[in-house]
């Protein structure tokens, strides 16, 4: 059978990995004569740009887009599933953390019909403690919360057949939220599992504030419960005003203690208050949403091609 093969790396600020990817990433895909390597510079300060240019001149295999600033990490890799040419695609982080020695893996699974082969990530020791407790808290959160639901330890390194990713090229939305989007999309669908290696240089480039983001994000683009959730919240602390209402009533009318307290007064104002603030607050992130998906941007602007 023949078929040709397409690794998107979305890279941003990756100079130090990009060389010994490379290198990995030709050794494997030895196997498959028809491959190309597709590397998108999401809007590097360094020279990952000059390297992967270096690359493509001496290696005709090697191609790239580069966008004109940084876009994301979810819109990096969308602009490269959009124009892979791969019958199967492949996406996978730049630094190493994603062994590219999966591949053969995950190319077999195609082969045996699956259209989408996710891969989950074993349990890590050099993961640190707080990524291991935020990443369980957002996939426990997300399932909970959406409709979609996303094995806990799915990463962005996954396998996608030529339909899969037609399929996704139909889609145009500015909060990109692929490991949601994917298995919405249905298909045969199946998962290997790896242990991911550490970072091989460089920095992660999700911060804990820039993960909590990508979590309300991943949450409020898939799921409108939150917005349901002021029902809930407002009918129990209805219940419970109501209670003491009944309490109040009780020590008025029978009890000599009737003495309002400013206390219970203030406390429950306040409480009252802050819940309506959170709510205004989820109110106001779909609303946000609704107002950049309507202006109906692209995603991603390429500044430059070698293909
Ligand atoms: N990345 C990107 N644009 C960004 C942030 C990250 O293209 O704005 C790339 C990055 O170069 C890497 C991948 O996305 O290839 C995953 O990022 P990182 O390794 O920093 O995330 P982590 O593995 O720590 O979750
Ligand atoms: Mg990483």
């Amino acid at each position: 059978m023949k078929f040709t093969v397409s690794a998107v790396i979305p890279c941003f600020n990756e100079q130090g990995n990009i060389i010994p990817l490379y290198q990995e990433l030709t050794d494997v895909m030895k196997s498959y004569p028809e491959y190309e390597l597709l590397f998108v510079d999401d809007g590097s300060k360094d020279d990952s740009l000059e390297i992967i240019r270096s690359l493509a001149s001496t290696d005709q295999r090697v191609h790239y887009l580069s966008l004109s600033r940084n876009f994301g990490h979810q819109h990096a890799l969308k602009a490269g599933l959009d124009h892979a040419s791969g019958d199967c695609v492949i996406s996978l982080d730049a630094d190493m953390q994603h062994p590219p020695a999966l591949i053969p893996a995950l190319i077999e699974k195609w082969k045996e019909g699956f259209e989408v082969v996710n891969t989950i990530r074993g349990e890590q020791k050099s993961l640190s403690k707080s990524k291991k407790i935020t990443s369980g808290l957002f996939y426990h959160l997300v399932n909970k919360l959406s409709s979609v639901e996303i094995k806990p330890g799915v990463a962005d390194f996954r396998l996608l057949d030529r339909k899969v990713v037609d399929a996704l090229k139909q889609f145009n939305e500015n909060y990109l939220f692929l490991r949601g989007l994917i298995p919405w999309l249905g298909f045969r669908q199946t998962s290997v599992s790896y242990e991911p290696a550490e970072r091989f240089a460089g920095q992660t480039k999700y911060s804990f504030i820039r993960m909590l983001r990508f979590a309300l994000d991943g949450i409020t683009s898939f799921s409108n419960r939150p917005l349901y959730l002021s029902i809930g919240l407002g009918s129990v602390i209805a219940g419970l005003a109501f209670v003491y209402g009944l309490y109040a009533l009780y020590v008025h009318l029978f009890t000599d203690a009737a003495l309002p307290g400013w206390t219970s007064i203030t406390a429950s104002v306040l409480f009252i208050g802050g819940i309506q603030l959170i709510m205004l607050g989820i109110i106001g992130i779909y609303l946000g949403k609704l107002f950049i998906e309507n202006k109906r941007r692209p995603n991603y602007i390429i500044s430059q091609k070698n293909f």
